[in-house]
């Protein structure tokens, strides 16, 4: 964890001040962080005792699993997956297929035709790497080599090789999608130790939480935040119903500026 918030010292304003051992200040912080999110991470396990995303324990299948849901809608993804299956059985016979198949299968996915196009070029480099349609290999290998070769393949970033180490390779990963963000930057996780989530997009967050969220919370901790922010903390968020609202400064910030409003009516 150290050696992320060292090269990353930014992201902490504590961390540029000058005087006083800064690293070790910006830990205490960061552990006084840690028992918000067990604290977070329990209360919604228990908010959604049912968890089940689809996602899957091979890792070629989780591998195209998150590849399909890229800019697709939940539901729409599950569909499509199911019907790339029932089409293509082996995943060699997805290799060996036209693009323009492939795309009629996956039609309905975000960005079909390059989608069917990066399908088809994973396929042929996996079977580069490894002789055979499988990642199976990966799970002999570390964390930092698996996501340093997905994310060589085209199409697939850090937050898929995440997914297909935390769902498929049982790795103490955090993948971070809008959901997760959305949630983390309105509870405020390390706003105490200068960090503002509010200003990241998807893909910074994922570089900064990978190593920030405690590993021994970090799946389901992930699974939480995705069922929290399709269900509550939307776009839209529904704080009053919110089960984590007392944990939240959003929701606090929104009420002090609300009970001032009463007191200060216009
Ligand atoms: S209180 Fe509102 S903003 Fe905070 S986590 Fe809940 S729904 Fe999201």
């Amino acid at each position: 964890m150290m050696t992320h918030l060292l090269e990353n010292q930014g992201l902490f304003p504590l961390m540029e001040q000058r005087t006083g051992n800064v690293p070790a200040r910006v830990r205490n912080l960061i552990n006084r962080e840690a028992s918000k999110q067990q604290v977070l991470t329990r209360i919604l396990q228990e908010r959604y005792p049912d968890r089940d995303l689809g996602n899957h324990t091979d890792p070629l299948d989780e591998l195209i699993y998150i590849m399909i849901s890229r800019r697709t809608r939940e539901g729409a993804y599950q569909n499509v997956f199911r019907r790339l299956k029932a089409r293509f059985p082996d995943w060699g016979q997805l290799a060996g297929a036209e693009t323009e198949v492939i795309h009629a299968v996956i039609g309905t996915a975000g960005m079909g035709s390059q989608r069917a196009a990066d399908l088809k070029q994973v396929m042929g480099l996996i079977h580069d790497q490894f002789g055979l349609y499988s990642l199976d290999e990966l799970h002999d290998w570390t964390d930092d080599r698996v996501e340093a070769f997905l994310t060589t393949l085209p199409g697939v970033g850090p937050k898929t090789a995440y997914c297909v180490l935390m769902y498929a390779l049982g790795r103490a990963a955090f993948p971070v999608d809008v959901h997760n963000l959305r949630v983390l930057a309105r509870v405020g996780v390390f706003r105490e130790a200068g960090l503002d989530l509010m200003r990241f997009d998807h893909k910074r967050g994922q570089a900064v939480l990978a190593d920030l969220i405690a590993p021994g919370l970090r799946h389901s901790l992930h699974v939480s935040l995705v069922l929290h922010g399709r269900e509550v903390c939307q776009a839209r968020p529904r704080c009053n119903g919110c089960a984590v609202n007392h944990l939240c400064d959003f929701y606090r910030t929104t009420q002090l500026q609300r009970s001032g409003d009463s007191i200060h009516p216009t």
